[in-house]
């Protein structure tokens, strides 16, 4: 019987996965770690069950093309890795279930046929709350929209600091 693997990228850290107490799969990669800053999360991953896995090159590079097709170029290191990781499981006659909370992250998983889960189902911890500021005139927004009103410049986000 072919195994089902929870996925975690960057966001599903920041909504609070229940990850220290599962029965589940989880699977994430060393950018997701690299890019989880907060020392709490580290913590808790250090004392979890969850694998730390590297998608090969060639899905990384597939990932890759399709944010260039959807039009996703700002997708960190670390969303790319989690994608190409999810392929990897899925060719090894397993299933990848993405756990993310992030609308590029998404969007290219449909694309590329991976199975995404939104995040927020234990409806209690808070949502990670992200700033999309515009790296050309440093405009800021609230809400997540592709490119910039004031100079139509493509949106980069960052988690907003309590
Ligand atoms: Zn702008």
């Amino acid at each position: 019987m072919n195994q089902q693997y929870l996925v975690l990228d960057t966001t599903a850290f920041y909504a609070g996965v229940p990850y220290t107490n599962t029965t589940e799969n989880l699977v994430t990669t060393p950018d997701v770690i690299s890019e989880v800053s907060n020392e709490r999360t580290r913590t808790l991953i250090a004392l979890s069950k969850i694998n730390v896995l590297q998608g090969t090159p060639a899905n990384m590079k597939k990932v890759k093309d399709a944010a260039t097709k959807t039009g996703d170029n700002s997708m960190s290191q670390a969303d790319l890795s989690v994608l190409a990781l999810c392929l990897n499981i899925n060719e090894e006659g397993n299933e990848a279930i993405l756990l993310s909370d992030d609308f590029a992250v998404e969007n290219v998983a449909s694309r590329l046929g991976i199975k995404a889960r939104p995040l927020m189902t234990n409806g209690i911890q808070a949502k990670a709350e992200w700033i999309f500021f515009c790296p050309a005139c440093g405009k800021k927004y609230q809400k997540q929209r592709a490119d910039c009103l004031v100079c139509g410049t493509k949106l980069e986000k960052r988690l907003k600091k309590n």
